[in-house]
């Protein structure tokens, strides 16, 4: 066992939040309407479910929510059934999904176009560490970007402070801050993957990873500034036609990533998008982390957050 393993899991990416709070019996107003309803009744008919196994739920949340729902048998294996059914097919339509109003169609194709020419003009490796401000400001200064609308930041606020189990991500968020900046003063750049990590816990865990597991293991995904977690979920959201849901389901929304405060992501070298896929667990890192005590799947596939499966996330920091 290496030392900090204990402290070290790999999880989905917001498996960290498995406790669902938003769920808790005494705050049953953080989760609303429909969406909560169902998701309640949702994970009641899994903690309760004997004819479903696989299903690993959280054991707080289970216990919070036995209280609101007593689970009914038929109406529980259906609902079960339905949600591991479109975890399962993650990247499909769902009839219950949520999408873009189409009243916000044009400020999010606007944004998202914004946002492109300012990865492109900030740099790649920069735009991953540059703060919300920092980067409305340099859109100002810059011919190529120009500046955001008012219209665009008013959207893009609007993205950032929703409740997300609108559109079914369940997760609880690490960053309430929009405009908290990134200290990159704390920031290293990782050799040979252009990512980021921060020092301390994150860096010597991946330092550490690698030295047990080997040098296949690298890192595919590091520190992200909410301006890139915009980016990527933007581009999730127009590639899936608007669906928020299905977006969601692949991407942690800006605020709720933990890839601003310290996760990452590892794959094998070689790998490449396979590393983003369940085909992943196959590969010889992800049995070497396993072997060696760094993975801890608590939120395994069947995960009652609203998410994939992402066996090569890893989970660094208190909540671990
Ligand atoms: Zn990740």
């Amino acid at each position: 066992m290496p030392p900090g393993a204990s402290r070290v899991c790999l999880c989905p990416e917001i498996g960290y939040h498995a406790s669902v709070p938003q769920v808790s019996a005494t705050e049953p107003q953080a989760v609303p309407d429909v969406n909560r309803r169902r998701f309640l009744a949702t994970c009641a008919c899994a903690a309760a479910s004997t004819v479903l196994g696989p299903v690993l739920a959280p054991a707080d949340a289970a216990a919070g929510l036995a209280l609101f729902l007593a689970p009914q048998p038929g109406l529980c294996d259906g609902h079960i059934r339905d949600y591991l059914e479109k975890m399962h097919h993650f990247d499909e339509r769902h009839a219950d999904d949520v999408y873009l109003a189409d009243a916000d169609r044009p400020v999010f194709a606007s944004a998202l176009r914004r946002l492109q020419r300012l990865q492109r003009v900030v740099g790649f490796g920069n735009f991953y560490l540059i703060g919300f401000d920092e980067a409305v400001r340099f859109a100002e200064r810059s011919a190529a970007v120009e500046p955001f609308t008012r219209r665009e930041l008013d959207f893009m606020d609007r993205v950032f402070h929703e409740d997300a189990a609108r559109y079914g991500f369940y997760g609880v968020k690490p960053l309430t801050q929009m405009t908290a900046p990134i200290r990159k003063d704390k920031a290293v750049k990782v050799p040979g993957t252009g990512n980021y990590l921060y020092r301390g816990r994150p860096l010597e865990t991946y330092r550490q990873l690698r030295r047990d597991v080997g040098k296949r293991a690298v890192l595919t995904s590091g520190i992200r500034s909410v301006m890139k977690q915009f980016l990527l979920f933007f581009d999730k959201i127009r590639d899936a036609d608007g669906n928020l849901s299905r977006a969601s389901r692949s991407l942690a929304p800006p605020g709720y990533s933990f890839h601003g405060v310290g996760d990452f992501d590892v794959g094998q070298i070689g790998y490449g998008p396979d590393n983003f896929t369940e085909r992943f667990v196959s590969t010889e890192v992800f049995h070497r982390l396993t072997d060696l005590g760094y993975v801890n799947l608590r939120y395994p596939n069947g995960n009652l957050l609203g998410v994939r499966f992402e066996p090569w996330h890893i989970k660094v920091g208190e909540s671990a």
